[in-house]
Formats: structure tokens, sequence, C-alpha cells
């Protein structure tokens, strides 16, 4: 076994050698971070937080992602769901974890389509089908499968309704996700 199929965290073999990601160090070290950001809505912490615990390579990680983490927002189109618009991404997606300097290698400035949701969309049913792509999802095909990155809030539009425990919870939620397909959701 050569020295780059073994993680130098735990000496133990990468989960996946091809994209160097060891899973029990990269799930602790999310966890280690759940403390450090909230979505405001517990279903969506919930959803991050289980899709990052269980990533078997970057490509299968989640995370909210503050709304000025993007620049360059233009609206580029109009579906029957609400509004598709291009950013770029300015931290971009995670590749692995950088030993040498503490933190994530990411993929930066990368351009990304934020999906903004109608206010008549029940979030729910959004969040239900990420669920339902996320089981299907093969993190090695990402050529031929739409790539979500996370979850965001546009503080100025964009409000849902989610019903959480019986009660009718106010909340903004844009997915974002790859560029390529983002007429496809
Ligand atoms: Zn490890």
């Amino acid at each position: 076994m050569s020295s780059d199929e073994i993680c130098p965290e735990c000496n133990q073999e990468y989960t996946d050698t091809r994209y160097s990601w060891c899973k029990p160090c990269n799930s602790k070290r999310f966890k280690n971070d759940f403390n450090n950001w909230t979505s405001g809505n517990d279903r969506i912490d919930k959803f991050i937080q289980d899709a990052q615990l269980n990533a078997n390579y970057g490509s299968d990680v989640l995370e909210w992602i503050p709304y000025n983490r993007f620049k360059d927002v233009k609206q580029i189109g109009k579906g029957g769901f609400g509004t598709i618009h291009y950013a770029r991404w300015i931290d971009g997606y995670i590749e692995k974890w950088d030993i040498e300097n503490q933190q994530w290698k990411r993929y930066d400035n990368r351009g990304v389509a934020l999906k903004k949701f109608d206010n008549f969309v029940n979030f729910n049913d959004i969040l239900n089908e990420m669920e339902i792509h996320f089981k299907t999802y093969s993190g090695s095909d990402v050529a031929t499968s739409i790539r979500f990155y996370g979850i965001t809030q546009d503080p100025e539009t964009h409000s849902y309704m989610m019903r959480e425990n019986g009660k009718m919870t106010k909340i903004w939620g844009v997915v974002v996700q790859s560029w390529d397909n983002s007429d496809t959701y």
C-alpha cells in the first residue's frame, strides 16, 4: 500500500483512495463544526448534517452557505417553481481536507446555479426531492447527475413556509447546485 493511500491523521487507508477521502476523520471534522453554523431551521440543519456525516467523497457533502459568499448573482431563467440565478461561489465546493493548511481544499470561484423557489412552493417538498436525489446519487458520476452543493438563504426575498412541529415557520431557502445541469431539476 503506498503512502498516498493512507490518511496521515488516523493512519488507516483512505475510505476512498481516488479522492484521498477519510470518512471517519472527515465525519468527525464536520461534527465538530456543527455548532458553528445553523440555517435557523432544524430540518434543514439535520439534512445537511446527515449528508456531511455520511459523505463518501467531497461530492457528497452539503453545506449551509451564507448568501454573502456568492457574488455576481444574476437571474437567467424562470420556471414553474421559481427562478434560476447564476452566481459565483467565492469559497467553492469541498474537494478534500488539506492537512498541511488544516482547512478544506476547495474548488473556489465556481459558477453555480441558485434555485430560488416561489413562495407557494413548500420547501419541505424541495427537501424531499433532494433526499431522494441523494439516495440515488453516485458521487463518482458527477457528469450525468445534478450536483447539490447546499442551501442558502436570500435575505431580501424568497420566503417559504415550512410546517414544523405542527406550526408554520417562515424560512428562506435557496438550493445551490451545479451550473451545468441547472435546467434539469
Ligand atoms: Zn483518517
